[in-house]
């Protein structure tokens, strides 16, 4: 499987980042936003969505509470997820799971949560604050990974 790392030193290169992966990213794709509290994927998703809408002062809040968040986008529907809270994987039905597959891009924050249910077919991007720097990896499909 095609693999990518970069350095996010700052979060101006999040932000590359995150308009680069917008870009690429159609309805159908899902993006799994791996890595500690703290990492960064709220930023990512932040990013991400904020290229998509063409607004880069869309306020994109986490979803921690809320669980999921949608916005519509020139490039469609994008369904912000953060299933930290998830009790069960069976719980993201009840967010509205099915529906964001079939209509949009969907961004999870807390893939792991989904256990089985976690599509085979996403873009892994796993984010790590090391001693010295920021990193993501990305791990998936050609189109997304090297687009
Ligand atoms: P997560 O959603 O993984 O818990 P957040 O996106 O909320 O993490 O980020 C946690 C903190 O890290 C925030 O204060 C954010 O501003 C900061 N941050 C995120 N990405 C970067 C980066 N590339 N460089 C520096 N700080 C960052
Ligand atoms: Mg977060």
């Amino acid at each position: 499987m095609p693999t990518f790392s970069l350095p996010l030193p700052d979060e101006a290169a999040t932000e590359r980042l995150g308009a680069s992966l917008a870009r690429r990213l159609r309805p159908g794709d899902v993006v799994a936003l791996e890595g500690d509290l703290g990492a960064g994927k709220t930023t990512l998703a932040r990013a991400i969505l904020r290229a998509a809408a063409g607004d880069p002062k869309l306020i994109v809040p986490s979803p921690t509470f809320t669980l999921v968040e949608v916005y519509d986008t020139p490039k469609g529907n994008f369904w912000h997820f953060d299933l930290y809270r998830l009790e069960a994987p069976e719980q993201v039905f009840e967010l509205g799971w099915e529906e964001a597959r079939a209509d949009g891009v969907v961004l999870v924050e807390w893939p792991e949560r989904l256990g089985s249910l976690l599509p085979k077919s996403r873009l892994r991007v796993a984010l790590s604050v090391g001693e010295k720097e920021r990193q993501a990896t990305l791990v998936g499909e050609e189109r997304l990974v090297n687009g």
